[in-house]
């Protein structure tokens, strides 16, 4: 079992935090604005390796980390 960030782009408020802590360069800006106005991020699944650090760092609770049944293959 593996697991996997997902966002709530509707709470981001685009602030970049979980872009500096991704160790493997999963997260970037969708370049789309939310309800509120936020350029929100987006979260690249297959360069994610479920650290969570993003999940730590993110000051607005955005994300969740999910179990994913076996690889991606
Ligand atoms: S740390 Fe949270 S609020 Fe900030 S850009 Fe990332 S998901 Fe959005
Ligand atoms: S769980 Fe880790 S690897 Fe995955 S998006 Fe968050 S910081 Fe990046």
């Amino acid at each position: 079992m593996a697991k996997k960030a997902q966002v709530n782009l509707e709470k981001c408020k685009g602030c970049d935090l979980c872009i500096g802590v991704c160790p493997t360069g999963a997260i970037h800006r969708s370049g789309t604005s939310n309800k509120k106005g936020y350029n929100y991020i987006e979260i690249n699944f297959e360069k994610c390796n479920g650290c969570g650090a993003c999940y730590i760092i993110c000051p607005d609770c955005c994300f969740t980390l999910i179990e994913t049944t076996g690889s991606a293959r």
